[in-house]
């Protein structure tokens, strides 16, 4: 779907896969307006699908936009697009269980201009790619680098934006992390470099035996809607799930004196996944024995029984495609 000024939003179109052709002046090249979502469509036992919260993605991707000074698209025309592509061929949703239809939906400013202001025409579009099961052997858990020396975001910045320039200053964190021996960067605040924010790629969640805490939407976070539904369910299942604030110093101190029973990170990605040893310049320790703990897989396995369509859906959260 094209979007032009004066215009809105015309000529939405399904066509196949096809490499795009881009004016070396082309502004997102320079001055990076681009933003994007990422959700998934699940096969259900009974052979139909659905999508996960579209309307959540949709959401995001409007708040998005409007942070980059880009157009909103509707968030019926966000989710008709994505209906589009699941629709057109759903044998391309796998199988069942943890398998899925992963679907990008993404923008970006298609004027040619070397003038730095938002630009007067974008495209919207949504590719898709089958998603195997994250951990094909077994759930492990996942060792992390704290960042002391970057951040991902500030104050006032676009840390609540899905935008391609968070990602693109976030990897040479991540290569330090790799040199560190660690698969994840955590990202902590831009002010004191003490409080927790969230991965990479997912948001945090510390459980406190029958309370979990996922830090609070700062604004330099990504509120992450596998977070946001994990608040609910672990509510329903009994826990006390809280947002809060959890620095470094509580995180090394409560692992040594087994109050934090268990890390986790979730993301549409990976669902949920156990975090086990913490590296940081100042120490390193290892949660819960390197095992994924009780809790983190118990909430595992509900998320993941709901999307699959193995569990009912109490809280209206599957796009049903049919
Ligand atoms: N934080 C960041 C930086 C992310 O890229 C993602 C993935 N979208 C998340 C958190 C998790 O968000 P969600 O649960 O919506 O996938």
């Amino acid at each position: 779907v094209k979007w032009t000024e004066g215009r809105g939003w015309h000529d939405a179109e399904l066509v196949p896969y096809a490499p795009l052709s881009i004016d070396p002046a082309n502004m997102t090249l320079h001055y990076a307006q681009t933003i994007f979502e990422g959700l998934k469509a699940y096969r259900r036992p009974d052979g139909t699908v659905a999508t996960f919260r579209p309307l959540a993605n949709a959401e995001r991707f409007q708040t998005s936009a409007r942070r980059l000074a880009m157009p909103e698209l509707p968030t019926d025309l966000f989710i008709a697009a994505c209906d589009a592509l699941v629709t057109h061929d759903k044998e391309w949703v796998p199988a069942h269980g943890e398998q899925s239809l992963y679907l990008r939906p993404f923008m970006f400013a298609t004027e040619v201009g070397l003038g730095v202001r938002p630009a007067s025409e974008y495209l919207f579009i949504v590719i898709a790619s089958p998603a195997g099961a994250y951990f094909p052997g077994g759930v492990k858990p996942v060792s992390v680098w704290l960042s002391e020396d970057y951040v991902r975001a500030v104050k006032g910045g676009t840390g609540a934006a899905k935008t391609g320039g968070n990602y693109a200053a976030s990897l040479v964190a991540q290569k330090e992390a790799a040199a560190e021996g660690c698969d994840q960067v955590v990202w902590l605040d831009a002010v004191e470099h003490r409080w927790v924010e969230e991965m990479g790629g997912m948001n945090l969640y510390f459980v406190y035996g029958d309370r979990i805490v996922t830090p609070e939407l700062t604004g330099s976070l990504l509120p992450g809607i596998t977070r946001d539904s994990l608040l609910t369910i672990a509510r329903d299942l009994g826990y006390h799930a809280e947002e809060g604030r959890i620095s470094t110093e509580d995180w090394a101190r409560d692992a040594a004196s087994g109050a934090l029973t268990e890390v986790f990170a979730c993301g549409t990605a990976a669902v949920i996944t156990p975090v086990g040893t913490v590296k940081s310049r100042r120490g390193e320790w290892t949660q819960g024995a390197g095992e994924p703990g009780e809790v983190t897989m118990r909430l595992r396995g509900a998320l993941l029984a709901l999307q699959s369509g193995a569990a009912p859906d109490p809280y209206g959260w599957m796009h049903d495609l049919g």
